[in-house]
C-alpha cells in the first residue's frame, strides 16, 4: 500500500467518509498514519475486589444471578436492574430507559461489564455499562482521537488498523542511533502509538517519535542554515550617506544599537546573504536600526522591505521612517489591507518596476499578486506573530535578499539556539538612556479605585493612559471586565469628563488607526483595550498601564504591555489588577513587580507555563511538533540536533545517500515524519 495515496482508497471508505475525514485534515494514507490519538482510556480486567475504585474504567467478567423490577423515577425515568456476582460480591447494573436490556442477559451466564464500579456499602455499581468482548486482554488501552463532526473513535479505529494491516514502514533514522539512545523501530513506534499494548510501549512510542520530529525540524533548519550560508548574496557597499544619516538622527545610538547596526553592515558587505535575528527588549530601539539597515539597501539601489503584523504598527513604522528619512531622498510606500484598491494598484505595479524605495506594510505585502523586483533587504518586525512559513513566502519574493527578523519576545538563549538555529541572532542588551524605571504594582480587585484615582493624577499632570482587558464582549461566566462595560463603567464615575476611546480586535483598521492617530495627538487621555496595543505602539506621552484581570495574562505578554509605557522622560506606572488567590497567580504577579528584565521574565514564564504555550508554537503547527516540546523536551532536542548534524556533515557515502533522501522526503511531506 502506498502512503501517498488518498484515503478513499480505502475498503469502507466512501465518498462520505471521505469527506468527514478531510475535515478532519486527513486526505492521505499518511495524513491517517499521523493522525494519533490525544488521549487513552486505559481499562484494567478482572481486578481484585479491593482494587476497585471507581475511578478508572474497568473490565468485570460477572455472573447474572437476577433481575430486580424496573424503577421509575420522579422526573419519569425508567432504572432497569440487574444484578450480578462478582468473585463473590453483588453488582447492581444500573441502565436507564433501556427496558429491554434485560433480554441481553440470561441467567447464570457471564457477561464482561465495561463501566466505572462504585462501591456502595457491601454492593458495588455500575451505570450504564458497555458489554465488552470476550477476549478482553489483561489491560486495555483504547485510544481517544481529536475528532471533529460526527466521526466516532470506532470508525477511526478501524480504518487506521486496516491500514496498518496492509503497510511496512521503513525506518529512516540509521541503526547505530536507534542503538545509541536505545530507541524502537518507527514501525513498532507508529503501531503501538495507536495501539499500545501496555503503558511501557506507549511511552518508548512517545519517546521514538518525539525524537523524531525533533530530529527532523533539526534538519531542517540546519539545512536551511547551509542552504543560505552557500547562498551568493547581495554585496552591498557601505554608502557614504550613512554617516549623514546617524548625524541627522535626534539621538545619539546606544552602544547595544552601534553593534547591532555593525553586525548587520558586516552582514550585507557579505557576498553570503544575510540572515538574522535581532533580539531586544520592549523600547530598546530596534525599529531605528531596522530603518539604518533599510537606508543602506535603498542607497545601494534596491527595494527594501518591513512587514509588521498589525496595521497599527505598520503604519507607524511608515510615519517613522517619513520622518527619519525626511532629508534624504528616499521614496516610501504604505501597503496594508485597508489601502484603497487603487492605491494598492498604484503601489503594486511600482514595486514591480524595482526603483529603489522603501514598502512598509501588512501581510498585504505576501500577497500572491505582488511582485517585487530588485528585492535587497526582507525585515519581519515582531518575528513571533509570523510563522517560518510567512517569512519565507516574503524571502521567495526576491532572489537571494537578505533577511533580519525581529522581535520583543526574549527568548532564552537556550532555547533561541534551537529555535532559530537557522538565523545568526543579535542582541540589543541596554535600553536607551534616561528611561525612568516603570512602578509595577499589583492591586486587588477591591483596590481597584486607586488604580484609577492614579490615572487621574496623570492626566492632570497631561500625561496619557492605557486600560487593558481580556475580552471584547461580557462573558458573565468568566466575569472579565470588557472593554465595553468598563468604557460605561468608568465614563459615568472616574473620567466623565474625559475624552476616552475604545480600541479592540474586531474594529476595522481604520477606525483603530484614527483612534491611536488622536491618541498620539493628545487628543485622546484614555485608551481602554483589548490586546490589540501589545505590540510596538509607541507614545511617550503615555505612562501608566492598567491592565484589568491581569492573572490572564502570560507573563512575556505583561511585559510587552508594560513597555507600552515609560518610553518618554515620565515617571511611569503599570498597575496590575486582579485576583490573585492561588499561590502560581502570586507568584507570576511577583515577578512581574519586582523584575523589569525580560528575558529573566520569560525564563520564568516558561517554566510556570511551558513553550507550547507560551509561543504558540504547538498550535501553528509552523514548526511541525505535535508531540515533542521544545521546552520541556530539551534533553531530547539537544541528541536529536547533535544526531542531525552529525549526518549533516558526514563524508560517508552511506550517510550521505540517507541525508539527501531524508531532505527530500522533507521537502515533500510538509509534517514531520519522513518515510517512504
Ligand atoms: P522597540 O525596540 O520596542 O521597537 P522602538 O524602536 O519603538 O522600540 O523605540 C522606542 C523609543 O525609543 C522610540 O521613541 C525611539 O525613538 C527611542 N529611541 C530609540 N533609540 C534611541 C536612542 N539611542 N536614544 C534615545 N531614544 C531612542
Ligand atoms: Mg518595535
Amino acid at each position: 500500500m502506498n502512503i501517498g495515496v488518498e484515503v478513499s482508497a480505502l475498503k469502507g471508505v466512501g465518498p462520505k467518509l471521505t469527506e468527514k475525514l478531510n475535515k478532519c485534515g486527513i486526505f492521505t494514507i499518511y495524513d491517517l498514519l499521523l493522525y494519533f490519538p490525544r488521549d487513552y482510556e486505559f481499562i484494567r480486567s478482572d481486578v481484585e475486589v479491593n482494587e476497585i475504585d471507581g475511578e478508572e474504567k474497568q473490565i468485570l467478567t460477572c455472573r447474572v444471578i437476577g433481575y430486580d423490577r424496573d424503577v421509575k423515577t420522579k422526573s419519569g425515568k425508567v432504572i432497569s436492574v440487574i444484578k450480578f456476582d462478582y468473585k463473590g460480591n453483588i453488582v447492581l447494573g444500573k441502565w436507564f430507559n433501556q427496558r429491554y436490556i434485560r433480554n441481553s442477559f440470561k441467567l447464570n451466564e457471564s457477561y464482561d461489564l465495561v463501566g466505572k464500579f462504585k462501591r456502595n456499602g457491601k454492593l458495588l455499581e455500575v451505570i450504564n455499562p458497555m458489554i465488552g468482548c470476550k477476549d478482553a486482554k489483561e489491560s486495555e488501552i483504547i485510544p481517544k482521537y481529536p475528532l471533529k463532526g460526527d466521526l466516532n473513535d470506532k470508525i477511526i479505529t478501524k480504518i487506521i488498523n486496516q491500514v496498518l494491516d496492509n503497510v511496512v514502514i521503513t525506518d529512516n533514522l540509521p541503526k547505530n542511533i536507534l542503538d545509541k539512545y536505545n530507541m524502537i523501530d518507527l514501525d513498532t513506534a507508529i503501531r503501538e502509538i495507536h495501539f499500545p499494548k501496555g503503558k511501557i510501549e506507549l511511552s518508548k512510542a512517545i519517546s521514538r517519535l518525539k525524537f523524531q520530529e525533533l530530529f527532523t525540524y533539526s534538519m531542517k533548519l540546519l539545512l536551511l542554515k547551509n542552504n543560505l550560508r552557500s547562498n551568493d548574496g547581495i554585496s552591498f557597499q557601505w554608502h557614504d550617506e550613512l554617516r549623514d544619516l546617524k548625524e541627522s538622527l535626534p539621538f545619539s545610538l546606544t552602544e547595544a544599537q552601534t553593534k547591532v547596526v555593525r553586525d548587520i553592515l558586516r552582514d550585507q558587505k557579505s557576498k553570503y546573504s544575510m540572515n538574522r535575528l535581532v533580539q531586544g527588549d520592549v523600547g530598546s530601539g530596534k525599529t531605528i536600526v531596522a530603518l539604518i539597515a533599510l537606508f543602506n539597501v535603498i542607497k545601494n539601489g534596491y527595494v527594501g522591505a518591513l512587514m509588521a503584523p498589525t496595521e497599527i504598527l505598520a503604519n507607524q513604522h511608515y510615519l517613522e521612517a517619513l520622518k527619519i528619512f525626511e532629508k534624504f531622498d528616499i521614496d516610501i510606500e504604505l501597503l496594508t489591507g485597508s489601502t484603497s484598491a487603487k492605491e494598492k494598484k498604484r503601489i503594486k505595479e511600482k514595486i514591480a518596476e524595482g526603483k529603489p524605495m522603501l514598502v512598509v506594510g501588512t501581510h498585504a505585502l505576501i500577497q500572491e499578486d505582488v511582485e517585487f523586483n530588485n528585492l535587497g533587504l526582507v525585515i519581519t518586525d515582531e518575528q513571533h506573530r509570523f510563522g517560518v512559513e510567512q517569512r519565507n513566502r516574503l524571502i521567495n519574493k526576491g532572489r537571494r535578499p537578505d533577511v533580519l527578523v525581529m522581535t520583543a519576545t526574549p527568548i532564552p538563549r537556550t532555547l533561541a539556539l534551537y529555535m532559530y538555529s537557522d538565523l545568526d541572532v543579535s542582541i540589543i542588551d541596554k535600553l536607551p538612556p534616561g528611561r525612568k524605571k516603570i512602578d509595577t504594582r499589583f492591586y486587588s480587585d477591591n483596590e481597584r479605585n486607586s488604580a484609577y484615582n492614579l490615572a487621574l493624577d496623570e492626566i492632570k499632570k497631561g500625561r496619557q493612559v492605557y486600560i487593558v482587558c481580556p475580552l471584547i464582549e461580557e462573558n458573565e461566566k468568566l466575569e472579565l471586565n470588557s472593554v465595553e462595560k468598563l468604557y460605561e463603567e468608568l465614563k459615568e464615575d472616574f473620567f466623565s469628563d474625559i475624552s476616552v476611546e475604545i480600541l479592540h480586535g474586531k474594529m476595522k483598521p481604520k477606525e483603530k488607526d484614527e483612534i491611536i492617530g488622536k491618541f498620539k495627538e493628545n487628543q485622546v487621555k484614555v485608551i481602554i483595550s483589548t490586546t490589540v496595543i501589545e505590540v510596538g505602539v509607541n507614545v511617550p506621552n503615555a505612562s501608566i498601564m492598567i491592565i484589568e484581570n491581569s492573572e490572564r495574562f502570560g507573563l512575556a505578554q505583561l511585559h510587552q504591555l508594560r513597555g507600552r509605557v515609560g518610553r518618554g522622560e515620565y515617571e511611569s506606572y503599570c498597575i496590575l489588577i486582579g485576583n490573585a488567590k492561588n499561590e502560581k497567580t502570586k507568584k507570576r504577579m511577583e515577578i512581574m513587580t519586582t523584575s523589569t528584565d525580560g528575558f529573566y521574565i520569560s525564563e520564568q514564564d516558561l517554566k510556570l507555563r511551558g513553550a507550547g504555550e507560551m509561543f504558540g508554537l504547538r498550535q501553528s503547527g509552523d514548526i511541525g511538533l505535535v508531540l515533542a516540546d521544545i521546552y520541556e523536551d530539551i534533553d531530547i532536542l539537544r541528541c536529536a540536533r547533535h544526531e542531525a548534524n552529525n549526518l549533516i556533515n558526514s563524508k560517508e557515502r552511506e550517510n550521505v545517500k540517507l541525508c539527501s533522501e531524508i531532505s527530500k522526503s522533507i521537502e515533500r511531506y510538509s509534517r514531520y515524519i519522513c518515510f517512504n
